[in-house]
């Protein structure tokens, strides 16, 4: 059946960010297919709350590429397909290169060989190592200290030179930390295993777990513990669509960071999530977790002033509101 909306794949649909990004394409109006290994994506959500296609594939599959590109049109491909375990990262190298950048390079030839040419594509702060500067700006140098990043960098290098080669436009949005679920409740974070601070402590206030860990109290910080940049999984998802806009009118490619600007640090999530839950959690102090910087804020001005983006959810008890209710709904 044709259909006059812009068709999107989105790969890595059945994920976290890229089911919420699955949502708001489909609010504004773009028709999409979701594109899954379903190794970390979940077939549910995609069967009974987005509701879309699913194609279950990999990115490393070329001639599964070739054949879908070639039975419709597709205006863009959005690519949150990726492993993104740090840890991980630095034990199974192999694992990441091999997906994250390989699988990435196979589905950017596939689309050169198909003629679509426009390409959102989900990066890291992870890309600029420890920060020289905080908030860091999108022009920070990019030294990343564990393979995951190295991976993401890879991928914006192979854009910047694809653009040259073959016209190829990207939108690369550099993530800080991505937290809440949808407002409505429909979805929300679900990994196995989960690694995540936000879920982590929601689970400890559900009772699955007896505690938080907090991994340092001696950083250089104004209360010992790490501060990140918690930005809403909805926000993001919202510049996913600006961003595709900008690219679909014409934009040249570019690089945004999505960040508040603000950080928290560990203590202070634990502490709104006691406020917000209503729970006691408790809190264990341990050691550092090896790779983690002080501090990750980023500047999101850039994003503000090119796409119009305007964050609706910068609060962090909002975040963590957000996530219980999604949290209760499906640990329940
Ligand atoms: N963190 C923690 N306890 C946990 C999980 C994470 O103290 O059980 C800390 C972690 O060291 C980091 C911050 O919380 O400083 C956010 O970690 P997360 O894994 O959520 O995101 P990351 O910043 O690693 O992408």
């Amino acid at each position: 059946m044709s259909s006059e909306k812009p068709i999107v794949l989105v790969t890595g649909g059945a994920g976290y960010i890229g089911s919420h990004a699955v949502l708001a394409l489909q609010k504004a109006g773009y028709e999409v297919v979701v594109f899954d290994n379903l190794v970390y994506g979940h077939r549910d959500i995609v069967e009974s709350v987005l509701k879309v296609e699913l194609i279950e594939g990999d990115t490393n599959d070329r001639e599964l590429l070739d054949r879908l590109f070639a039975s419709r049109s597709f205006s863009a491909v959005m690519h949150f397909a990726a492993y993104a375990y740090v840890g991980e990262s630095v034990s199974h190298p192999d694992k990441y290169y091999r997906n994250n950048v390989t699988g990435t390079l196979t589905l950017l030839e596939a689309m050169v060989a198909a003629g679509i040419k426009n390409f959102v594509f989900s990066s890291t702060c992870a890309t600029y190592g420890v920060p020289k500067i905080v908030p860091i700006p999108e022009d920070h140098p990019q030294d990343p200290i564990n393979p995951y990043g190295a991976t993401k960098l890879m991928v914006e290098r192979i854009l910047s030179d694809f653009d040259q080669a073959y016209d190829f436009k990207s939108v690369v949005f550099r993530y800080f930390n991505a937290a809440g679920a949808d407002p409505e409740g429909r979805l929300g974070e679900d990994h196995q295993p989960e690694t995540h601070l936000i879920p982590l402590v929601l689970m400890a206030a559900l009772g699955h777990r007896d505690s938080i860990s907090i991994f340092g109290t001696d950083y250089p910080t104004p209360d010992g513990t790490c501060v990140r940049d918690y930005i809403h999984v909805t926000d993001l998802a919202e510049a996913h669509v600006l961003g595709l806009d900008y690219l679909l009118k014409g934009g040249d490619s570019q690089q945004f960071n999505l960040g508040n600007g603000n950080g928290f640090s560990v203590r202070e999530v634990i502490e709104a999530a006691r406020k917000v839950t209503g729970r006691s959690i408790k809190a264990i102090e341990c050691d550092r977790r090896p790779g983690d910087p002080p501090a990750l804020v980023g500047s999101a001005g850039k994003a503000r002033s090119t796409l119009g983006w305007n964050p609706q959810y910068a609060d962090i008890e909002k975040i963590l509101t957000h996530a219980w209710v999604w949290h209760q709904k499906r640990h329940a």
